[in-house]
């Protein structure tokens, strides 16, 4: 894992920066898909870690999440309106042939959730922000003292910073009005669910 800012790492994903999970102080920001267990646990060895946070429940997010809590003996956080997706492995997608095609898919290990997290709450000197649109329960994590934003997908950057595809969001409209949110904030640095950590003023950009 590398340094991505402050106290701050990106764990290395295989391709890079495809699908990202972070260490936020002592908490693990997702966890990838449930293959990526291994992988993840092996770069946390000799890692204190105290809790583990879960952007939104999609199985590229929180896949791992059971293996590694269980593990690790560590409880498991996610916004209050994602913990019963979490809970049973549901998955959180729009009618579609895609959504068709994940649902024959086996679902992620669920996972007990042990925190429902609210706007407000404070986790690792960040602070949870609830921007829903993608999922109902999805949340960003804040720093102001420096500007780092955790965004999850409410934005993906792959290859430049976009709104998450349709097919994948609940409901690209409430999700639009959540990256305005973030816009808004005015970033210095923003960490993706999807894609390479960007510098400001990406996001104030895009649309
Ligand atoms: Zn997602």
């Amino acid at each position: 894992m590398r340094v991505v800012a402050p106290d701050v790492h990106q764990l290395t994903g295989f391709p890079p920066n495809q699908i990202n999970v972070y260490l936020v102080g002592d908490v693990l920001v997702d966890s990838g898909t449930a293959s990526a267990r291994r992988r993840v646990l092996r770069q946390l060895e000799g890692a204190t870690l105290s809790a583990h946070v879960v952007t939104h429940a999609h199985p590229d997010h929180f896949g791992a999440s059971h293996a590694i809590c269980t593990t690790r003996g560590i409880p498991l956080w996610a916004g209050a309106h994602d913990v019963t997706a979490i809970e049973t492995g549901a998955m959180q997608v729009p009618a579609s042939p895609v959504a068709g095609a994940l649902s024959r898919m086996p679902p992620p290990p669920a996972h007990p959730v042990d925190r429902a997290l609210r706007e407000g709450d404070e986790v690792a000197g960040f602070t949870v922000l609830e921007v829903p649109g993608h999922t109902p329960g999805h949340i960003a994590l804040w720093r102001e003292a420096d500007r780092v934003l955790l965004c999850g997908d409410v934005f993906f950057h792959l290859g430049r910073v976009t709104k998450p595809p349709d097919f994948l969001t609940l409901d690209p409209e409430r999700n639009r009005r959540s990256m305005q949110r973030l816009r808004a904030l005015r970033p210095d640095l923003v960490l993706f669910g999807h894609g390479a950590p960007a510098r400001r003023p990406v996001t104030h950009r895009h649309r």
